[in-house]
């Protein structure tokens, strides 16, 4: 590519290894392995500097949902390099490409949700949010509400506060009790935590955490419940439909704000343009990144409804909080064409009533393998379990790590698909075709008789 040398993968391999410290990896075990390059990509398609074609099964990270080799994005991002590569003062200015930007994302998300507020990352919405939620308590003179509740094993993104606002015990562990406002409850996670028990009975069950956690804490101190409609890198966990209805029931009575974190399940994943759509939740902030641009550009930000809208967009004072790279324009110009491809090919709509029931229908086969205890999927996202016993879905000892030798038999396959604990998890590209879900099946299959 444009001004990078052409190495071999052992040369790749040994400067990765001297120079590149890579997120969440283990280093030494890294070193052994030798990293994976992967060089070009095309469609739902990877490839690796040995040439192998890999089937994405993860959309980079859950991220590309036009697919790869958009020249309609490409040619955006350049033609706003060119024009106005970059441009941010804090002081009274703005570009068009985040005002037309901003325009169109108040007509794709829910009714009211017509401001929107421009990070560079997921994790920096996710702080964002904190932020402006205490903001508003503060400007509706309730400033004792201090207290967020999150939910064990959510994934919020990894700067200081949104690591802490997660779930996620080992970074909790590095990280220390940073920020203390912040408690956590139960999943929704019906074949790991209700086993036996009616799905919507449990639903019903782990949404009471949520009142009872309140009640805890006091409600006059509780700001804000945030979660993800459906939980992504904690494992898929697709909840009952009981669930959403009466966390929302809870919050309305409690007075306490709803925050759907919209990084995954936004811009298609579930078959609506928001996952809270799909799922029938009213929030009052989404925060969103990755799909909005595809991956092609980073950028996130927090969309806000009437609510806290009304509160923030009127009320005078400052909101002291913002980023250099805040609605970038090159990003929000690929984002705009991102959203134009979604709406004018159907995309969404295709997830929603063709290639999602088709996936959902496949995937689900493969639960009758000897392996799989559970095969669940909503949209283009799915998880299967993996188990010792099928009749008992007793697991497999943790320190067999079957779920890390699944993954490699898959990447061994040609084929990306992820592994939590012993769940394998996928989020292949929105555009893929039928043929493509079943040839993702087949290779898991294949992929699962190798780990057996
Ligand atoms: N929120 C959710 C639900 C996510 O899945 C992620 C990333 O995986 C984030 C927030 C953090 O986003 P980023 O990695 O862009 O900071």
């Amino acid at each position: 590519g444009a001004g990078v040398p052409r190495h071999g993968t052992g040369e790749w391999q040994a400067l990765d290894h001297r120079h590149y410290l890579h997120p969440f990896t283990d280093h030494h075990d890294l070193g052994q392995r030798g990293v994976r390059v992967i060089e070009c990509a095309d469609g739902v398609y990877i490839y690796d500097s040995e040439g192998h074609r890999i089937l994405d099964g993860m959309s980079g990270l859950w991220c590309v949902n036009l697919g790869y080799g958009r020249q309609d994005l490409v040619d955006a991002a350049a033609a706003q390099m060119r024009e106005l590569p970059y441009y941010n003062s804090f002081f009274q200015t703005a570009h068009p490409p985040a005002i037309e930007l901003s325009r169109v994302l108040g007509e794709v998300a829910p009714e009211g949700f017509d401001k929107v507020f421009y990070t560079g990352s997921g994790s920096e919405a996710n702080d964002t949010v904190i932020k402006m939620v205490r903001r508003y308590w503060d400007l509706v003179e309730q400033p004792q509400r201090r207290v967020f509740i999150s939910r064990r094993n959510a994934y919020h993104g990894s700067t200081v506060a949104a690591a802490t606002l997660g779930g996620m015990a080992p970074m909790h562990d590095q990280l220390g009790p940073m920020v203390n406002f912040i408690e956590h409850i139960d999943q929704p996670y019906h074949f790991g935590l209700g086993a036996g028990m009616d799905p919507d009975e449990f639903g019903l069950r782990q949404a009471r955490l949520l009142a009872e956690k309140i009640e805890e804490t006091g409600p006059e101190n509780v700001a804000a419940f945030i979660a993800e409609p459906v939980q992504g890198a904690g494992g898929v966990i697709i909840p009952p439909d009981s669930y959403w209805p009466e966390i929302q029931r809870i919050c309305r009575e409690f007075d306490v704000l709803l925050v759907a974190d919209e990084v995954i399940c936004g811009f298609g994943r579930l078959g609506e343009w928001f996952g809270s759509q799909r799922l029938g939740i009213e929030p009052d902030l989404m925060p969103f990144a990755k799909g909005v641009t595809s991956g092609y550009l980073p950028l996130g930000g927090v969309l806000v409804g009437q609510r806290v809208g009304a509160v923030l967009g009127q009320q005078g004072g400052e909101f002291a909080h913002g980023f250099t790279y805040s609605g970038h324009p090159a990003a929000c110009a690929v984002a705009l064409a991102n959203i134009r491809a979604l709406r004018d090919e159907g995309v969404i709509e295709r997830v929603r009533d063709d290639v999602g029931p088709w996936f959902s229908e496949r995937f689900a086969t493969l639960a009758d393998h000897p392996l799989v205890g559970q095969a669940r999927s909503i949209g283009l996202v799915g998880a299967i379990e993996l188990v010792r016993d099928k009749d008992s879905l007793a697991r497999f000892d943790k320190d067999l790590g079957v779920g890390g030798r699944c993954r490699d038999a898959c990447f061994a396959q040609g084929l990306v698909m992820r592994a939590v604990g012993d769940s394998m998890i996928v989020a292949p590209p929105l555009v893929m075709t039928r043929e493509q879900v079943g040839e993702l099946v087949d290779k898991a299959w294949r992929s699962l008789d190798i780990t057996a």
